[in-house]
């Protein structure tokens, strides 16, 4: 029998009656949560935790989803088999037997529409937790037991009365939203809280967004496939959709609001920051002609590929402007970054101007230079080589040489060239730069103009990430290889095919070739450090050694290599903690042939060129990510010969790790292995606030909103076209919001 509607009068304002004034608001946008209803001290307390202070940042409290839950059933309307839910209060409770492996557990579940049982067999623990008088809210397929519904071993949910209360959101099969939450705060409590707020404040709020952007936005979101009836709401509805969504669309309107403001805001402020650069810069002008591009060009063994081309167009064609270059140039492991680069250093150098090359290792540094030394062997260029292995006289000396202009090419460690005086830096090149921190600048002089910029990346950034993070840089990409390109096969072994996989490496050796065994990270034997030679990846290595317990170590597995596995031929160690000298020299020897298996440590991840080496063992490669796992590969598909690499994990790796090592052998694409890294990591990672300088996103998300992203930076980046300042009347509030949210972040300050 259903239950007889009840029309509620009260709620319905009958048109005769007489306007009243509103009444005063019980509270304010500022005022704290503590004496906003139903919250108090304690309360107070708990939603300060999750940053909640006063009414406006509970107005602002976005959820993290929303849910459809079914209204729940009431006894005459339950079917046999068929999936419900019930709340009631537990009105009688019984453990009916103690004895292990027979225990029974029942108690009945009472509310106005009638009563159910519930049952728990062998599960005596229940008795503790649906205590006499708790309300509770049932759901499970139920069977008739005689004349009474029963439910058998159902999921249940302990409840407070207000939530059980008929009339509840909860329970009228409303749209829910669902808020992120610390422990202590229940989640119907806050939409209670939110809700209410959101009636009482939302109307107030001053709306940011004029009608004709929503109007505009609305248009280019459904071309972009956003589902959207109507247009962009405003902001009143907007709030009050959020929190207590009257329909589906309703909700996807007002989530596309919330989503595609935040994001407009973020590439206002980019929008604006690019633009205030371009006419704050002063760089070098180096044009490239006909003339100069032919001289470059001669000094390379061989033609340039198609896609390297053009890509030095894009760089040039910056280069010859007075405006610094900002451009990232990324390419798969072996799609030739560097002679793209060298090509740009050159240029700088015939237009009489310094440049630079910086890589993260010495190892690469090192690998730079002679790879530029040859290329300029009977040139009048100068080169200068800056890392940690210099004495304090060589040091002093390649300075002086530097801040006179003696030196035309300078390739060092990043962390030393940072740091020094040149005598007119044109270019500068970052290498192999697959950390997305912002980079720093080198250090100017007095009076002196920028450099122009170009940073090289193995690791490809997802598409949201370069139109966020990335947002004031522009993209160069690589996705042809030279030809003749060996391919790699990559395997992910268990560890039953040890003795197979050491058979196929000596079968390597003996036809001629090398091979690369790398293991997670120095093993715990006492080297001592030496501070000045260590570069940023050697940091790494050394900051995590002492968290990772139990690693494969590097030195044992070499032992063992050199004394057994592979004792017939010659091997040797690589890792961070070696003396400069003693690792340049193993790396010679290993680029000459005279070494047949390098184990090591990421050392030889970034850049390393040994076309003659072709196979490689990875160790314990759950522990290294997607993008080191791709550097890895990248050593050995440098040559003709095909590449054979070998995945072994170490220990129970988790789902996350067994995922990643999966992609990681069925794609040796690196932009989808970027994409999948991103989806699997999570933006997180690569825009942490720290190192993005962007705000944190309350309730776009990268990954999911990347065609409402889209659609903001066209925007956004029109808009500032034709309002540089936004000094327009209507964009006041937009542009308080862009400077406030971004202001510092991004020194957006008088330029905007
Ligand atoms: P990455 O993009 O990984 O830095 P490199 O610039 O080190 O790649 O190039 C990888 C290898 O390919 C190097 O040995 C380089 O000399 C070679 N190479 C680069 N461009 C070409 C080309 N156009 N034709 C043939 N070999 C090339
Ligand atoms: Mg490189």
């Amino acid at each position: 029998m259903a239950e007889p509607i009840d029309p509620t009068p009260q709620s319905v304002a009958s048109p005769d009656s007489v306007p009243v004034e509103p009444p005063a608001p019980e509270f304010e946008p500022s005022t704290p949560v503590q004496y906003l209803p139903g919250v108090g001290a304690a309360r107070a307390e708990r939603l300060r935790r999750l940053g909640l202070r006063r009414a406006q940042d509970v107005l602002f409290f976005f959820p993290r989803e929303h849910q459809f839950p079914p209204p729940p059933t009431r006894v005459d309307d339950l079917r046999e088999g068929c999936p419900a839910t019930f709340i009631g209060k537990i009105t009688d409770a019984e453990l009916v037997s103690r004895t292990p492996g027979k225990s029974l557990f029942a108690a009945i579940v009472e509310n106005d529409s009638g009563a159910v049982r519930i049952v728990f067999f062998n599960q005596p623990f229940r008795a503790e937790q649906l205590i006499f008088d708790r309300i509770v809210r049932l759901s499970g397929s139920p069977k008739l037991a005689g004349l009474r519904w029963e439910f058998t071993h159902p999921k249940y949910e302990l409840i407070e009365a207000d939530e059980a209360d008929a009339e509840s959101p909860e329970n009228k099969g409303e749209i829910l939203p669902v808020y992120p939450l610390t422990e202590c705060v229940k989640e119907y409590e806050l939409r209670r809280l939110t809700r209410r707020v959101a009636s009482v404040l939302a109307g107030g709020v001053k709306e940011v967004m004029p009608p004709s952007i929503r109007a505009d936005a609305s248009v280019r979101l459904r071309e972009a496939g956003i589902e959207l009836v109507g247009d962009l709401p405003g902001i009143s509805t907007t709030l009050r959709d959020i929190h207590g969504p009257p329909s589906a669309e309703a909700l996807t309107a007002a989530r596309t609001r919330l989503i595609f403001q935040e994001l407009f805001v973020m590439q206002l402020a980019l929008a604006m920051r690019r633009t205030s650069l371009t006419g704050r810069l002063q760089a070098p002008a180096m044009p490239c002609t006909a003339k100069i591009r032919q001289r470059i060009l001669r000094r390379f063994p061989f033609e340039l590929t198609a896609d390297q081309n053009r890509v030095i167009d894009e760089i040039t064609r910056e280069m010859g402007r007075q405006f610094p270059m900002n451009r990232l140039l990324q390419g798969d492991v072996g799609s030739g970054k560097t002679v793209v680069a060298i090509f740009a250093m050159m240029l700088a150098v015939a237009s009489g101007h310094q440049a630079t090359l910086m890589a993260p290792t010495e190892v690469l540094a090192r690998q730079h230079y002679q790879t530029l030394s040859k290329i300029l062997a009977d040139s009048r260029v100068r080169i200068g080589l800056l890392c940690g292995s210099l004495t304090a006289a060589q040091r002093r000396e390649t300075l002086e040489q530097i801040a006179s202009g003696e030196l035309d090419l300078i390739i060092g460690t990043q962390a030393l060239v940072y740091d020094i005086d040149f005598h007119s830096l044109g270019l500068c090149v970052i290498d192999e730069q697959h950390k997305f921190g912002v980079r720093q600048r080198v250090r100017l002089r007095e009076g002196g103009v920028d450099p122009h910029y170009l940073v090289m990346s193995a690791t490809p950034i997802p598409r949201s990430v370069a139109m966020t993070q990335f947002g004031d840089v522009d993209l160069s990409t690589l996705r042809e290889k030279p030809a003749g390109r060996g391919e790699v096969h990559t395997y992910l072994a268990v560890d039953s095919w040890r003795d197979r996989w050491w058979d196929f490496v000596r079968q390597r050796i003996a036809e001629g070739r090398q091979a690369y065994v790398v293991a997670p990270r120095v093993g715990n034997e006492s080297v001592p450090r030496d501070p000045s030679t260590e570069s940023p990846d050697d940091l790494d290595e050394l900051t995590l050694l002492d968290e990772v317990e139990d690693v494969t170590s590097v030195s044992r597995t070499f032992e063992n290599l050199r004394d057994n596995v592979l004792k017939e031929h010659r091997v040797e160690l690589l890792h961070g903690r070696m003396k400069p000298e003693a690792k340049q020299d193993v790396m010679q020897r290993f680029a000459d042939g005279e070494i047949d298996v390098l184990v090591s440590t990421t050392v030889i991840e970034v850049g390393v060129d040994v076309a003659n080496a072709t196979v490689m063992t990875i160790l314990g490669g759950n522990r290294f990510g997607l993008a080191q796992l791709h550097q890895l590969r990248g050593r050995i598909s440098r040559g003709v010969h095909a590449g054979y690499l070998c995945v072994f994990t170490d220990g129970e790796g988790s789902p996350e790790d067994s995922e990643r090592l999966k992609v990681f052998e069925q794609t040796s694409d690196g932009f989808e292995l970027a994409e999948a890294d991103f989806r699997l990591r999570g933006p997180g990672d690569m825009l942490g606030r720290k190192q993005s300088g962007l705000a944190p996103l309350r309730i776009a998300d990268l990954n999911r909103d990347i065609e409402i992203l889209q659609v903001a930076r066209t925007m956004a980046q029109e808009l500032i076209d034709e309002d540089p300042g936004m000094q327009a009347e209507e964009l006041a509030g937009l542009r308080d919001q862009v400077l406030r949210r971004y202001g510092d972040r991004l020194d957006l300050g008088d330029g905007a």
